[in-house]
């Protein structure tokens, strides 16, 4: 069984699939505590659902792009086998993940979205660093969560330390929702001499930060 938050169709809002249609598989639960985390409604509740009926209600929305979030969704082992499942079905499957969880089970079709958390989030110490040696340069996605300029600072030893310019296919610096100056961070951005990219939160944009279910 898995335990489901929600399943809704929408636009993917968060990284270089930004603006495609999507559906969502958000998985309940997560066992850090971001400071700025966005899903806290994640943490608790949610329903009970078989693979098949996930499948099924994912199937009915339509889209190529499935994104399999959370919450955490690798803290749940069925995960692998909702993902593989979507894999076999032909979907083109997007993985969000909080980074504390091993993705070196995650089946090698989908495509890793992995958060490094930034001092700020509180959550730095549970950083699991081996997944970064294990993204794709054709697939894989990193993002960083940026609230202030510590933060933005720490991104940029990772991205040295790991080389993550040659490793994934798109460096994500994400400004926490109202935290920071845009004009200021997109200054940082563009003198930075990397290639890296600048991404706001879509969704947020359009349905509002507390918007749920789209
Ligand atoms: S990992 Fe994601 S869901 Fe979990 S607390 Fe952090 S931001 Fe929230």
């Amino acid at each position: 069984m898995l335990r489901v938050t929600e399943i809704f169709r929408s636009i993917q809002g968060e990284s270089t699939h930004a603006g495609r249609p999507c559906t969502f598989v958000r998985l309940t639960g997560c066992p850090m505590r971001c400071t700025w985390c966005d899903s806290e409604y994640t943490f608790t509740g949610g329903e009970y659902l078989t693979l098949d009926d996930v499948m099924n209600q994912v199937r009915a929305f339509a889209c190529k792009l499935v994104e399999v979030t959370g919450g955490e969704p690798l803290a749940q082992r069925e995960a692998h086998n909702l993902i593989e499942s979507l894999c076999s079905e032909g979907f083109e499957v997007l993985v969000e993940t909080g980074g504390f969880v091993s993705t070196a089970d995650v089946d090698a079709r989908a495509r890793i979205i992995l958060d490094v958390k930034c001092p700020a989030s509180g959550e730095e110490a549970r950083n699991h660093w081996p997944n970064l040696e294990r993204l794709r340069a054709d697939s894989d996605e990193v993002k960083f969560v940026i609230t202030n300029f510590e933060d933005w600072k720490y991104a940029l030893e990772i991205i040295r330390q790991y080389e993550l310019d040659r490793r994934t296919k798109a460096i994500l610096i994400s400004p926490a929702w109202d935290a920071l100056d845009l004009r200021e961070i997109a200054e940082w951005v563009s003198a930075s001499g990397l290639d890296i990219r600048m991404q706001l939160q879509l969704h947020k944009y359009i349905w509002g930060p507390e918007a749920r279910g789209v």
